[in-house]
């Protein structure tokens, strides 16, 4: 028996479609089946995005006459749960109205804090049951959090994602059913963050969008990104920054940004998208939507998160700046971030709970314990390693793209 990856494959309008994953067990030989439309794919949990890619590859030939194109659909959410009083905000009732007429199952919950509709009776079920779930709520406190390094606040916009990528940092604080969860009351939100702009001034305060979740997947339906970029976009001392895998971002191009938004792209090295990222878009469809940003004149950023320091770490890497600078290498004013892979104690446990396969190097031995900014420890690289790693980066940095600035390493 293998631990597998399923991808639902349809095919609509000559085009195949992948959408939704979930881990199962099947017998091997099920691997060996022909492929064609309406079947679900069953991948080796391990390398799965290499199989996929490969029976794509044969997908492709058999329908070749039909000339088959494949895409990913975007998110689309199995059940969503609203908290009632959401209804009474203008997003809510879209939001209400669409998924009803989509007919997608609904619900209520009293409070978007605590869900206990969702099924799965075993921990890897209930994960994917709850990346599969919608929940529209109000947000109610409007203290934010603060966000070291990269901004100084947290812009409570969403949490969760449909991504379901073995190394998340959210896997430490999202619980057993990591569902998504969308605030409708952005104009509140937004309300909030005009006063801690005016307690600041005249220091420019930065707000990150994306802290606890990727709010690209969901901003076709909630359009909560395009509002405060426009919000943002206004403020002579307030500046915005989120960072997405996802690829939604058509809507985003024409909104005024004014310049005040970066956006930027979280990129790996190929093996490690291909062995630990399962529901997240490509390199190329990443690199091909910061294109279009870029075009659209937002200031752009990569943040390469998290590195993890495999055999062969040092090739995989320069092979990922490399590709950068094919696609970037003349572009003015990019960033970088640099975050190297940690874990903490509570997200190993989930992690070996719903990707018990995994092939992420969890051992707390091999590493330091260090205390971080929200009171619990973590576990990084030792001191050395962590130099050297630094070191390689700056200078890949350096090479490839002299002009860019390196926000932080760490
Ligand atoms: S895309 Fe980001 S937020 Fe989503 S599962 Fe992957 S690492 Fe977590």
């Amino acid at each position: 028996m293998l631990r597998c990856v399923d991808y639902n494959i349809c095919s609509v309008n000559n085009r195949i479609r992948i959408f939704d994953i979930f881990i199962t067990t099947i017998p091997e030989r099920a691997l060996h089946q022909p492929p064609r439309p309406g079947m679900v794919v069953r991948v080796p949990h391990e390398g799965g995005g290499y199989i996929l890619k490969n029976f794509i590859a044969r997908l492709k030939r058999r329908n070749n006459k039909r000339k088959t194109q494949v895409m990913k659909l975007p998110f689309v959410p199995k059940r969503v749960i609203f908290e009632k009083e959401a209804l009474q905000y203008p997003l809510g009732e879209k939001l209400w109205g669409y998924f009803r007429d989509q007919g997608v199952e609904t619900g209520f919950a009293t409070t978007h804090n605590r869900i206990t509709t969702i099924p799965g009776k075993t921990p890897a079920e209930g994960y994917f049951e709850g990346k599969r779930t919608l929940v529209v709520g109000v947000r109610r406190t409007l203290k934010f959090e603060t966000c070291k390094p990269s901004a100084h606040f947290q812009l409570p916009l969403a949490t969760s994602c449909p991504g379901k990528c073995e190394y998340c940092y959210l896997l430490t604080n999202l619980g057993k059913k990591p569902y998504l969860r969308v605030y409708v009351n952005i104009d509140e939100i937004l309300a909030a963050a005009r006063d801690y702009i005016e307690k600041r001034k005249p220091e420019v305060t930065v707000f990150e969008g994306a802290a606890t979740s990727d709010p690209v997947a969901v901003e076709p339906y909630t359009g909560l990104l395009g509002r405060a970029i426009e919000f943002f976009g206004a403020q002579e001392y307030g500046r915005f920054r989120f960072v997405t895998k996802f690829t939604d971002v058509d809507s985003l191009l024409d909104v005024p940004h004014h310049g005040h938004t970066r956006f930027r792209f979280s990129i790996n090295a190929r093996q490690v998208i291909d062995r630990f990222e399962h529901a997240t878009p490509s390199l190329p469809e990443r690199l091909t939507a910061a294109q279009k940003v870029a075009a659209a004149g937002y200031p752009l950023g990569f943040l390469v998160a998290p590195i993890i320091a495999e055999k062969g770490w040092q090739e995989s890497y320069r092979e990922l700046f490399q590709t950068l600078a094919a696609g970037f290498g003349h572009a003015s004013g990019l960033t970088f971030e640099f975050i190297t892979h940690r874990f903490t104690k509570r997200a190993k446990a989930n992690i070996l709970e719903v990707f018990p396969g995994t092939g992420l190097s969890l051992d707390e031995e091999a590493r330091t314990f260090k205390f971080g900014q929200f009171g619990y420890g973590k576990y990084v690289y030792p001191g050395e390693l962590l130099k050297e790693i630094r070191a390689e980066f700056e200078v890949m940095a350096k090479e490839f793209f002299p002009g860019a600035e390196v926000k932080y390493f760490v």
